[in-house]
């Protein structure tokens, strides 16, 4: 299993960029004003779609999580179960 996992909650995008200026590798803007996850599979919970990547290497993710203003990119250590951001 692979070391960490992203998890973002797209339909909650403002539209900030802020994960795209920490994180162009990881995060793109898209034509409806919201980021995309790179590479991401799709989850929908309730009302929410969860955009979902697994990865060994965080790169800048913690930062990009970081950046967020409304909290919406969550990194879990899937080894401890910890939350490592926002
Ligand atoms: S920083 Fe948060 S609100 Fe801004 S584009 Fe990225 S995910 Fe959306």
């Amino acid at each position: 299993m692979p070391r960490y996992r992203i998890e973002y909650i797209r339909n909650k995008c403002i539209g900030a960029f802020a994960c795209v200026s920490m994180d162009p590798a990881s995060f793109a803007m898209n034509d409806d004003n919201k980021a995309d996850l790179t590479n991401a599979r799709k989850e929908q919970r309730g009302e929410d779609e969860v955009w979902i990547i697994e990865t060994d290497e965080l790169g800048s993710l913690v930062q990009a999580a970081q950046a967020c203003p409304v909290n919406i990119i969550k990194v879990v250590d899937t080894k401890t179960g910890k939350v490592l951001a926002p």
